[in-house]
């Protein structure tokens, strides 16, 4: 199919695409286009005009400390699935990220468009609800930074005000002695997974965060839970969904296995990390 018309600017200030997107209730920005161009298409969505951000300058960075880090609006998936300190510093970016569709979808998407598309079957929000990771975004009023555990509302949707352009991601490092992994089952790799989980452990603490699951990216929180435990642990704070992919009972059997499998490999990353 093809979309239906709409207006198209390419803006080259970041003021100018918040104004733009401000006055326009029925804008919408593109990014890489690798959600929003298929919902054009299909007629899921009908904006009026496209703001174009990609020529806006120093958004494309990936941006590497001790503390965490930074992915510019601009930066791929591939890019930010290339840069060794970033696996350095915090591992679970890089381990979702390779599972995030195929290698010509990653030279395009954006890390941060995935964010903000929200959904739930997407590796990236649950990696920055588990790393505690936040959003920094833009709008008429200036900048405001969004924690991870504020911004996913709901399916496709996040606490974004319309008029707001997100400028970065922040992905919090994994502290030294921390271990993570992250799993999934999907019908051929590539694919969006059916479920997928990602673990960090620290010491004591188990975390473990569930993709596919449900309508949002979900933590559950399994420290103290015994090895054997753990699969029936992390149900009971989950609803598994049903839709045309799998059934909430084969979810269900998905979390099953794949929590003490996550959880194994992330203790395994942790006695072999160095640093
Ligand atoms: P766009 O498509 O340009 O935008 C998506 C949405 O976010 C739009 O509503 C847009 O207005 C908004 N947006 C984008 N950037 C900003 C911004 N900076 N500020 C405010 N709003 C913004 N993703 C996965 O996670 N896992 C997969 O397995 C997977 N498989 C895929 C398979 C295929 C065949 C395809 C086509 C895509 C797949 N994707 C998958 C989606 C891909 O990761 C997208 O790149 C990503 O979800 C969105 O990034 P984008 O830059 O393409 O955003």
């Amino acid at each position: 199919m093809k979309p239906a018309p709409f207006g198209y600017l390419r803006p080259g200030t970041l003021a100018e695409a918040v104004a733009a997107l401000a006055g326009d209730p029925g804008a919408k920005v593109l990014a890489g286009g690798q959600s929003l161009v298929p919902l054009l298409n299909m007629r899921l969505a009908a904006p009026t005009t496209l703001i174009d951000l990609n020529a806006l300058p120093g958004l494309d960075d990936v941006t590497v400390d001790e503390a965490g880090v930074r992915v510019g609006a601009l930066a791929r998936h591939a890019a930010v699935l290339a840069s060794v300190e970033a696996r350095r510093v915090q591992p679970l970016v890089a381990m979702a990220l390779s599972n995030v569709a195929h290698p010509t979808i990653r030279n395009r998407g954006t890390t941060v468009g995935s964010l903000v598309h929200a959904d739930a079957a997407a590796e990236m929000p649950v990696v920055l609800v588990l790393t505690g990771g936040s959003l920094e975004v833009e709008g008429p009023a200036g900048r405001r930074t969004v924690a991870a555990s504020e911004l996913f509302v709901g399916p496709l949707e996040t606490s974004l005000h319309h008029d707001e352009i997100a400028v970065s991601a922040h992905f919090p490092a994994l502290a030294p002695g921390a271990g993570a992994a992250f799993e999934e089952i999907a019908r051929r790799h590539g694919d969006y997974a059916l479920v997928g989980a990602g673990a960090i452990v620290d010491g004591d603490s188990v975390r473990v965060g569930f993709l596919s699951v449900s309508d949002l990216p979900t933590v559950v929180d399994l420290s103290g839970v015994a090895e054997a435990d753990l699969g029936e642990a992390a149900l009971a704070e989950l609803e598994p969904g049903d839709d045309i992919h799998a059934s909430a009972d084969y979810r269900a059997q998905l979390v099953r296995v794949l929590t003490p499998r996550v959880v194994a490999a992330a203790r395994e990353h942790a006695a072999h990390r160095l640093g």
